[in-house]
């Protein structure tokens, strides 16, 4: 995503181009970059330069990448920290900046380790082409002082990591950086997830379970993509908002009062059931007519009481209440499937799975103010049960047999469980029927185009987006929708 920030800046560091013209020059160069890609690199790119110039000392910017390479008989072995980098005119001091998309915050010890090495003692050289071959590192290495900081690209935030000399990096190297790469090298840890689309090592990882034909759709050779149930409601919203969320452009904040709520709930039920698996007791939530708060979620007033009455109703039809043979429980797992034939990574996240007398039970929870009706089949109202019957029915949690998908909805009112059977030849036909029209569209698409609407009003990415109408005031808010209209935040 920040290709073509990158590619500016070159263009205004290293051949001279004012800035206008070097993002004009990139636009025509990437005619295929999205449109609200392009807005965010080139406000990203007006900010970088705009907080990044050191008027008070020459730092000239270096285009080579600063290498430390070892050569084995067997294998070379190079460091080396992407980002962007600039030294004084004699050489003795160097500075690594990471570039982050949002406001600029902590990075970890081993990566300020990394920068701060290769700084201190890499030498230069350009990005080998073809990529599979090695540095040529040539001229000279190191330098007396390093600086590590980091630019946030949204705000042009600048945060400065480490101000050291050459000694002192050698010796934070040694107790943050070096045993990091120790891991890396010789790691076997696989964590499969929203990464794995962009990795070279997809095709013979043992990571992601696969299963083709999960989504019933076909890709022809249309490049590897991630998904979530989330990702595709976005996608039915709205095209380029589903996009821009994708690749992680900075977003207002996007909560309002009753989602955060809604996130407190699952955030206190997650808690308890880590602490209890004994089944949940009146005892264990929160109490009314008190504020409370779960993880990171803060609830108060109204809010706090809905809250509480709904989690109180959990306890009714708590899993693990009177549960003969529970085991294997996982609180909110990330399951990760490749879908060959879609050519897409599926990620999904349910609230509660865990195996019952020897079969797989995958739990959602839903909180809402609506009160009950029976209008839709669940399957074609919440996907993620159409992707949880598709995912058991394919063994995706492992050999043994599929239980059932269940959703819990609590109201303030009451709770309720609704129960599918993943054996059932007819719901898995229908859960791979919702999938198949919710993920058909966005597979075949490429150009995720806008489709302005009402939603514009609390779309977190509208900042970045061209076709964004603009906040009309004299709009009333859609409280009944639990929407609310916000200037989009300087996040
Ligand atoms: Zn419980």
């Amino acid at each position: 995503m920040l290709g073509p920030v990158m590619a500016a800046l070159d263009k205004v560091e290293f051949d001279g181009a004012a800035v206008g013209d070097a993002l004009s020059e990139v636009r025509r160069e990437e005619m295929s970059v999205h449109p609200g890609v392009r807005r965010y690199a080139e406000h990203a790119t007006r900010m970088y330069l705009e907080n990044c110039s050191h008027e008070d000392e020459e730092l000239r910017p270096v285009q080579e990448s600063w290498i430390v390479q070892r050569v084995l008989p067997s294998v070379v072995w190079e460091l080396y920290a992407w980002g962007r980098r600039y030294e004084a005119p004699d050489g003795g001091l160097r500075e690594f900046r990471f570039l982050r998309l949002g406001p600029a915050r902590e990075r970890s010890p081993a990566e300020i380790a990394i920068a701060a090495f290769v700084a201190a003692f890499g030498t230069p050289a350009a990005w080998p082409k073809p990529w599979s071959e090695p540095f040529q590192p040539s001229g000279r290495a190191g330098a007396k002082r390093v600086r590590v900081l980091e630019v946030g690209l949204v705000d042009g935030s600048v945060k400065l990591f480490l101000d050291a000399t050459a000694d002192d990096v050698e010796a934070y190297f040694a107790e943050h950086g070096r045993g990091r790469i120790g891991q890396i090298a010789t790691g076997e840890e696989v964590v499969p997830g929203f990464g794995c689309a962009t990795c070279k090592r997809i095709a013979v990882c043992h990571g992601p379970v696969r299963v083709p034909g999960l989504l019933g759709v076909e890709s022809g050779q249309g490049p590897l993509r991630t998904i979530s149930v989330s990702g595709l409601r976005y996608y039915r919203t709205c095209p380029a908002q589903a996009y821009l969320r994708t690749v992680h452009l900075p977003r207002a904040y996007e909560y309002s009062a009753e989602a955060e709520m809604g996130q407190a709930v699952h955030a206190w039920l997650e808690k308890v059931h880590q602490r209890h698996q004994g089944g949940c007791g009146t005892e264990m939530m929160p109490r009314p007519g008190e504020d409370w708060s779960a993880g990171e979620w803060r609830v108060r007033s109204e809010f706090a009481d809905l809250g509480a009455r709904m989690l109180a109703h959990h306890v009714k039809v708590c899993p693990f209440q009177e549960a003969p043979d529970i085991d294997s429980v996982r609180l909110e797992p990330r399951l990760t499937v490749f879908d060959t034939t879609a050519r897409a990574v599926v990620v999904a996240k349910p609230d509660l799975v865990y195996r019952e007398e020897g079969r797989w039970v995958w739990r959602e929870l839903k909180t809402t103010r609506k009160p009950r009706r029976h209008l839709l089949d669940p399957l074609e109202e919440f996907p993620q049960l159409a992707l949880g019957v598709a995912m058991l029915a394919a063994g995706v949690l492992g050999p043994s047999g599929a239980g059932r998908v269940e959703l819990e909805i609590l109201r303030p009112s009451g709770a309720e469980i609704v129960l599918i059977d993943p054996n059932d030849p007819e719901r898995v036909t229908t859960a791979r029927r919702v999938l198949r029209e919710w993920a058909g569209p966005w597979r075949a698409d490429s150009s995720f185009e806008a489709r302005p609407s009402q939603n514009c009003r609390w779309c977190p990415v509208s900042r970045w987006c061209p076709s964004y109408p603009g906040h009309h005031p004299e709009q009333k808010d859609d409280e009944e929708n639990g929407a609310v209209t916000r200037t989009p935040a300087e996040s």
